[in-house]
């Protein structure tokens, strides 16, 4: 290794390629507030230029074929493996998830698996008429340049989703994360491109003004954006003149239906991770949980018992599989919303008393019995560890208490029949249903919201089509 290229396989060598110590920009570790590095902060100039050279190098990355793009990301694959652990200790410092548990290692390790999922996912031209009329065949093509917007809470791997189809498909990326997680996304580029062609994966760190700049700029073929609904909101009418396309994976209010058949102590465990997977900061996460009358208690308690055991505390100790929320503003979201449960009347089964004078932004696990839908912990997205439990006599009543809201990502049916939980499923107005687990992602299986949740999908072959130009062509 030569003293000037920093060893991306180690944290230090990391801090070292990513950093800027004359930015004036710092990313803080919210479990202590101590200070991880310097953010370099890139203009509206700089974002000009990654776009003048994300379209210069993509005619080239677009003449390779696809067993040479998926090498390129099969490699990829194996620098972030490489690095798992130097990219693991710097995702849990500056978000805050612990390296165990369903958390930063995993994370990494989700990055690796993508982009190796999408390295090999077929994408032949699809045959649509043989017949005694003629041939037609659809097939599929690079868009150009790929704009790419993503949020704090799983930065490196929702990064994969963005990144990983577009390049496999023959895209260039321009890539601007977080505010909140800038040194982690810039981290995994680095590893990714000690192997990629150069100027095809391209990140530039900034706030939201140079994310409106971003999807607002007319060099770009099509722009992702994972984050909230306001700012799907504010993309959408700011791609409007450019006819930019866009696939939008926008917030969650994520209800799970427990049925009667269920066995409480059986589906606890489950039931807890769906709601408090990355400390309940995951936009599939189970929000809202409905359980019937002859149930309740039993559940309630369950949970109780299961929460208990769950450690929360600074990521990089080992035994913790909680951590704190990412931000201050996050914090203050969860505490607000388990306030306004409390004033109603509910009861607070666990947490809900956050101790001030810890360093940090540290929410107790909290768990709330007997509170109504219309209560704001209820109605909006908490995207924290604080989970409401509602009562339900009618099952009809509970469907239709679970499409309640305008967001539609995830929702999830807890029962031993598997029949049973089919036909509830059927009636419930999410991207995605799951049974007998939450938030449970799949590369290969699509992945997309349904009403205020967003629209296109990721994962899977339908997540490279959703990165490409169709061309059907007849003959
Ligand atoms: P956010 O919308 O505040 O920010 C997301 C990104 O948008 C950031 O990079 C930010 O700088 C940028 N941004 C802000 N204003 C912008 C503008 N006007 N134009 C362009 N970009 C702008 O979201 P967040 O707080 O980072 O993330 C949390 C939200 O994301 C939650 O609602 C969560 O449910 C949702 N989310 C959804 C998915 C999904 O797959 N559907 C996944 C993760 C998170």
């Amino acid at each position: 290794m030569n003293a000037q290229t920093p060893d991306l396989t180690t944290y230090q060598g990391l801090l070292e390629a990513v950093t800027d110590a004359h930015s004036g920009w710092e990313s803080k570790d919210p479990a202590t507030g101590e200070v991880i590095g310097g953010v370099p902060q890139r203009s509206v100039g700089d974002l000009d230029a990654a776009v003048v050279r994300a379209r210069e190098v993509q005619p080239a990355w677009a003449a390779k074929t696809h067993e040479e793009r998926s090498a390129a990301l099969n490699a990829a694959a194996d620098a972030i493996e490489a690095s798992a652990e130097a990219l693991a200790e710097l995702l849990s410092r500056e978000q805050g998830k612990p390296l165990n548990g369903p958390n930063a290692r995993f994370e990494v390790g989700g990055c690796a698996a993508w982009t190796r999922a999408n390295a090999a996912f077929p994408i032949e031209p699809e045959t649509l008429v043989d017949d005694d009329s003629g041939t037609a065949q659809l097939e599929w093509m690079p868009l150009g340049v790929v704009g790419a917007v993503g949020p704090w809470n799983w930065p490196m791997l929702i990064s994969i989703w963005q990144i990983a189809p577009s390049l496999r498909m023959g895209n260039t990326v321009v890539l601007k994360p977080s505010e909140h997680t800038p040194l982690s996304v810039l981290a995994l580029a680095a590893v990714m491109n000690q192997v990629l062609p150069e100027g095809v994966l391209q990140v530039l760190t900034g706030d939201g003004e140079l994310g409106a700049a971003l999807t607002s700029h007319e060099g770009f073929d099509k722009i992702t954006f994972t984050g909230s609904v306001s700012t799907g909101q504010a993309i959408m009418r700011a791609a409007a003149d450019n006819l930019t396309r866009l696939t939008l994976e926008l917030g969650g209010n994520d209800a799970g239906i427990v049925l009667d058949d269920a066995d409480p102590a059986a589906i606890a465990e489950g039931l807890f991770w769906g709601a408090f997977i990355n400390t309940g900061q995951t936009c599939a996460a189970m929000k809202r949980l409905y359980v019937p009358d002859s149930l309740y208690d039993q559940v309630c308690e369950a949970l109780v018992d299961i929460a208990r055991q769950m450690p929360m505390g600074v990521g990089l100790e080992e035994q913790n599989v909680l951590g704190p929320l990412q931000n201050r503003s996050q914090y203050e979201i969860v505490a607000r919303l388990v306030e306004a449960a409390r004033s109603s009347g509910a009861r607070i089964l666990l947490g809900g008393d956050p101790d001030e004078s810890q360093a940090g932004n540290f929410y107790p696990t909290t768990l709330v019995a007997d509170v109504d839908d219309e209560n704001p912990l209820v109605a909006e997205e908490q995207f924290g560890p604080a989970l409401p439990i509602m009562r339900y006599s009618d099952l009809d009543d509970a469907v239709a208490r679970a499409n309640g809201v305008e967001v539609g990502l995830g929702a999830s049916v807890w029962s031993p029949n598997i029949d049973r939980a089919r036909e509830v499923a059927s009636r419930l107005q999410a991207g995605t249903v799951w049974i007998n687990k939450h938030g449970a992602i799949d590369p290969r299986v699509p992945f997309g919201g349904a009403k205020s949740s967003g629209f296109g999908l990721e994962f899977g072959v339908e997540g490279l089509k959703a990165v490409a130009q169709p061309r059907a062509i007849s003959w």
